[in-house]
């Protein structure tokens, strides 16, 4: 990836953010349009941003793509960086780190911690032995796996909050740059009530037993104040899919209903408007410290 003179990189960035308190916004992409419209927010508030593609959203976009349209930014100086997200084979680990993303993140929570160590670790030395400086984030306890409004939190999600001793032994013997904890967090929102409530003196006493930033999944559905005080109490990132997907969604339906014109950009930019409205209360959220 090519680097424009002065140009902070992500470790710098989240370093930048953990601490002034505050939490860098990523937001999840299946298109460019949606591409687009975050990296459009996040220049209308100058503040840096991360887009997250899981392993079926940079099957659709292609992950050469997804490289592709974070350069193409980054070339004239914006600060936009891309993590694989939700990766769960030392192969796609590889390939994107290969191809060019800032950060990989090794989803092992379906393993037993002893099973997640290893490959966590394999991930830290390939990220190491390449070239860049490529972030690896590791994650501990079950959240559940599906960006989607739901009608009751998955099976098994959020049960198994991250214990801080356990937290400490992952990141002291893989060596991530980054820990996701399970802290009452799940992935998707629940339908018509929020989500339960995080854990924030969970995420203080983890905080003060690592010394990585720590990564806040699923915080579609969240409410305002839960998150704030998130990042308050040791959250570098946050993650926000669902919320955005709903509105890119709703949007498109909007856009055709209105004309039954057959120009793709006519009904997806009104996706993009609604989209827009969600990054942007998100972004000036995660920059607010206190
Ligand atoms: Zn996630």
């Amino acid at each position: 990836m090519r680097y424009t003179f002065g140009m902070r990189t992500l470790r710098e960035v989240i370093a930048d953010a953990k601490e002034r308190k505050v939490a860098v916004g990523h937001f999840n992409i299946s298109d460019s349009t949606q591409f687009d419209a975050i990296a459009e927010v996040a220049r209308e508030l100058q503040v840096p941003v991360m887009i997250g593609v899981s392993e079926g959203e940079r099957k659709f976009i292609g992950v050469q793509q997804a490289v592709a349209l974070v350069q193409a930014l980054r070339a004239v100086g914006q600060e936009i960086y891309l993590n694989a997200d939700h990766t769960k084979t030392i192969d796609g680990i590889k390939e994107a780190i290969d191809a060019g993303f800032d950060e990989v993140l090794f989803d092992g929570t379906e393993l037993k911690v002893d099973e997640n160590i290893p490959k966590a670790k394999e991930a830290v030395a390939y990220a190491r032995a390449s070239s860049r400086d490529v972030i690896v984030e590791g994650e501990l306890g079950y959240i559940g796996k599906s960006s989607a409004v739901l009608t009751e939190i998955p099976e098994g999600a959020g049960l198994d909050k991250t214990d801080p001793e356990v937290a400490a032994r992952f990141v002291q013997e893989t060596g991530i740059d980054m820990l996701a904890p399970s802290v009452g967090n799940i992935h998707g929102m629940l339908k018509d009530v929020p989500d339960p409530r995080i854990d924030i003196e969970r995420i203080l006493a983890i905080s003060t037993a690592v010394s990585v930033p720590l990564v806040l999944h699923g915080a579609s559905g969240n409410s305002d104040e839960d998150v704030a005080a998130a990042i308050q109490a040791g959250i570098s990132v946050v993650h926000i899919n669902t919320e955005i997907r709903v509105a890119y969604r709703h949007g498109i339906e909007e856009g055709l209903k209105k004309n039954d014109d057959v120009a793709p950009y006519k009904y997806l930019s009104v996706g993009a408007e609604e989209m827009k409205e969600v990054v942007r209360k998100k972004l000036q959220l995660f920059a607010k410290n206190g």
